[in-house]
């Protein structure tokens, strides 16, 4: 599937990067607190935008899908910002610098935190104290009658209040994402219980999409057009999940897969890149390609 046809993938056309096509940044946490790679610092964060501010045209996700959708030949190196799961800090940390360059955003929301009160399925392990990396990525590779099992069993051995007092510190209210969309940001769809949907049957993935995006509508009173998926590796979904997606309406999906979109790209796979707490040199590589260009370049080197 491509916006407009044409060739399937151009993204390691060798010069394809010369062109100006679109970036998408995928922000998961903006937090002085650091220690995992889904953290960027404020300082830096404001460093990015300044940038970004400069150098690229930022626009509203939509917009720069509505545009691949056209086949439109963008005009300059075209960024759109994205914002993972719903963290209180994406209102308090970063909504205030997005408002100092104003620029646009999307979150996309997961929506157990608000609607249920409930904190996600890694911060009841990390609540047991089980929150290491080798566990979390097990269980992700589990079918997933299994995977919720097994969360269901240490979540039965917490107490609720520390359940509910960690959804209401961790995460956005109703609330505080109609305080985002008054900002002039949008909310995209990032399913209910933010599971990885490649491991999910087909009704489950319905009922994920259907749940999240439903609440955000009745929440936010706009229609829900994105979607991004939980993981967004391409082991995470398939095309099922990508064929599930598109049959419930949705405009387009982002992974979290790194690399350009262009009017050849697939709606219901676009690349992101995932923002990271880096030199400034390192990001503006990342954002043009060229990176992942080199990267590709590499050989081995006997030592
Ligand atoms: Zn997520």
């Amino acid at each position: 599937m491509a916006f407009t046809g044409g060739a399937p993938d151009t993204l390691a056309r060798p010069g394809a990067v010369e062109e100006p096509r679109a970036a998408i940044l995928a922000y998961h946490r903006i937090s002085g607190e650091g220690g995992s790679p889904g953290f960027v610092a404020p300082w830096r964060f404001r460093q990015q935008l300044h940038y970004l501010r400069l150098h690229h045209r930022v626009v509203p996700l939509a917009e720069l899908v509505a545009s691949l959708r056209r086949g439109e030949r963008l005009p300059a190196p075209t960024v759109a910002l994205t914002f993972d799961d719903g963290h209180r800090d994406t209102l308090t940390e970063a909504a205030p610098i997005l408002r100092e360059f104003g620029l646009p955003a999307t979150l996309f929301l997961a929506t157990d935190p608000q609607e249920r009160g409930e904190p996600f399925w890694w911060d009841i392990l990390e609540l047991a104290g089980l929150a290491d990396p080798e566990t979390l990525a097990g269980l992700k590779t589990r079918p997933h009658g299994e995977f919720r099992r097994a969360i269901d069993l240490v979540r039965a051995d917490l107490a609720p209040d520390a359940l509910a007092d960690t959804a209401r510190r961790r995460y956005l209210t109703w609330d505080e994402v109609r305080r985002w969309t008054a900002l002039g940001h949008s909310v995209g769809a990032h399913t209910a219980t933010h599971p990885i949907l490649a491991r999910v049957p087909a009704a489950g993935v319905r009922d994920e999409l259907r749940r999240s995006r439903a609440a955000i509508e009745r929440q936010i009173g706009h229609a829900v057009e994105l979607f991004a998926y939980p993981g967004g590796r391409q082991i995470d979904f398939t095309d099922e999940t990508a064929r599930i997606v598109a049959e419930e309406g949705f405009a387009a999906a982002c992974t979290t897969i790194e690399g350009l979109n262009d009017a050849t790209s697939d709606p219901f796979a676009l690349h992101r890149f995932r923002a990271r707490d880096e030199p400034l040199p390192l990001f503006t590589l990342r954002l043009s390609g060229h990176l992942g260009m080199m990267k590709r370049w590499t050989v081995r080197v006997a030592r």
